[in-house]
């Protein structure tokens, strides 16, 4: 059975919202669906959250909702906007509006006027596929600025036929529209692209936070909607790096722009080689975050030495910059920093299994894995290799092992305590404790069979009788990574 455009959005309306309308048409006002349900539902794909708009204003909207049992958060009601739940459901309402900004393009308008009617308020919305209503009572779509044709064309552009108009004043808008080409696959319209680029400096106005959020969304725009597709990262990235978002929000990325690697290994520049290892990492914040930044040192390095000899090092307080500045919350900004920091380890896949079983152990499982991760998005970016990396393949298994085998990879999973360990020798709480436990995670990273509480006490005994306790490997070694080669 074929279904009307109309007739689809209508399905996806709650029956709370269908009740709503019919309470805003009995005082006059007719509530719209806008934004992502209509656009969404027109391309068959799924709603993440409700938009609605009318000419109410927003405490009529307040007051009328609360009368009806909806719970009303006034988020931003001098811009028009109220939050309504009434059970699991969200609405956003925002009265029709025109905006008005200052000099500069930071995101919030420095005056709102309430307006009377969608094809005023579609104007001071960004792109015309975002910009189509629905009336939720009588079931009419409109359309004011050509959102359905470029639908149809799979095309982005800008609400207004003048581009600058929408992009100029709200630089988050420039990042919005690299977001939607990724999210929902389609092209940008040669002006908006234009304009976006001749305003792109706007982006300095924009909070970093808003930035950070941004960014997440255009990193992980493949699986919004569909499986992995490193093509279609690959693209964002590239437009925001033609666009020049990236030399204006990650200058220090920007660096690697024409610097060329070794032919035998990387095809790619070091900034475009940054790109690729971002798209091709899984789809996890983290990973495609350190696969974009892995790199970060190089630039630096290289213009000291002419050598790329030190980069992950030299990356790993540049990554942890970038990632402050942008407010990216302590966690992620550390897992990050680690893979930038060890991603070079052993490259010509040549070290001891024991000399990685070490290093995973003292990592953890979960940070192990992710290393086998960036290496393995680190060489396919570098557009030489395809299919399997042979090093990455060998410490997922050999981390796999180690998981089986129950090799503890926390100090917590030691079969002995740190008062286990006092007790027994008679030591007072003291940094040599910590030593003792290091070098039996160590221990049991390659015999895992003697991470017994007897026996773990008795190799602590041995090696407290040796003059390795005094600290000379009570660090836990570390590994002899060759840099060669990259
Ligand atoms: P999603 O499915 O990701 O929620 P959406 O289109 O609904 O997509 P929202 O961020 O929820 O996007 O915003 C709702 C609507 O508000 C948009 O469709 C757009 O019309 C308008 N809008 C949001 N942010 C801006 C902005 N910075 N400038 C102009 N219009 C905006
Ligand atoms: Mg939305």
């Amino acid at each position: 059975m074929i279904i009307s455009a109309e007739e689809a959005i209508k399905k996806r309306i709650p029956g709370e919202l269908i009740a709503l309308a019919q309470l805003f048409d009995k005082r006059g006002f007719c509530l719209y669906a806008v934004g992502g349900l209509v656009r969404n539902t027109l391309l068959g794909l799924p709603v993440s959250d409700i938009d609605i708009c009318s000419a109410m204003r927003p405490n009529d909207v307040a007051a009328l909702a609360q009368e009806k049992g909806f719970t009303v958060v006034k988020k931003g009601i001098e811009f028009g906007m109220v939050e309504l739940h009434i059970g699991k459901e969200k609405f956003e309402h925002t009265t029709f509006r025109t905006d008005k900004y200052s000099e500069g393009g930071s995101h919030r308008p420095s005056s709102v006027e309430f307006s009377s009617s969608p094809h005023e308020d579609a104007f001071r919305r960004d792109f015309s596929v975002n910009a189509l209503y629905y009336a939720i009572k009588s079931g009419e779509l409109i359309d004011p600025t050509g959102g359905i044709p470029d639908l149809e064309k799979g095309l982005i552009r800008t609400t207004s036929p003048d581009p600058a108009a929408v992009l100029a004043d709200d630089g988050l808008r420039i990042m919005r529209l690299v977001r939607f080409c990724a999210e929902l696959g389609f092209e940008i319209e040669p002006r908006s692209f234009e304009t976006a680029k001749s305003l792109v400096k706007n982006l300095l106005d924009i909070s970093p936070e808003r930035l950070r959020d941004e960014l997440d969304k255009i990193l992980l725009s493949d699986v919004k909607y569909g499986k992995r597709n490193a093509e279609r990262v690959y693209g964002a990235l590239a437009l925001l790096r033609d666009i020049g978002a990236i030399e204006t929000i990650l200058p220090e990325l920007y660096l690697g722009r024409g610097i060329t690697q070794k032919a035998q290994y990387h095809r790619y520049d070091v900034l475009d080689h940054s790109l690729h290892s971002c798209a091709e990492a899984p789809a996890e914040l983290t990973l495609r975050l350190a696969a974009l930044l892995h790199d970060v040192g190089k630039p630096e390095v290289n213009l000291k030495t002419g050598l790329m000899r030190g980069h992950d090092a030299a990356g790993e307080p540049i990554a942890r910059a970038i990632l402050k500045r942008l407010k990216y919350d302590n966690r992620t900004a550390d897992e990050v920093s680690f893979l930038v920091r060890h991603h070079m380890l052993d490259l010509n896949n040549t070290a001891k299994d024991a000399t990685l079983r070490r290093n995973f152990a003292r990592w953890g499982e979960e940070r192990s894995m992710a290393l086998a991760e960036v290496r393995a998005a680190d060489f396919i970016g570098s557009g030489i290799i395809e299919g399997p990396v042979a090093s990455a393949e060998r410490w997922k298994k050999l981390i796999n092992r180690m998981h089986e085998e129950k090799v503890p990879f926390k100090e917590s999973e030691l079969d002995c305590t740190g008062g286990d360990i006092m007790e027994r020798f008679a030591l007072p709480p003291c940094p040599a404790v910590g030593k003792i436990k290091k070098m039996l995670m160590e221990h049991c990273a390659v015999r895992p069979r003697d991470n017994r509480r007897e026996r773990l006490l008795e190799i602590a005994r041995d090696y407290i009788g040796t003059a390795l306790f005094d600290g000379s490997r009570a660090d836990g070694g570390g590994s002899k990574d060759g840099e060669d080669g990259k």
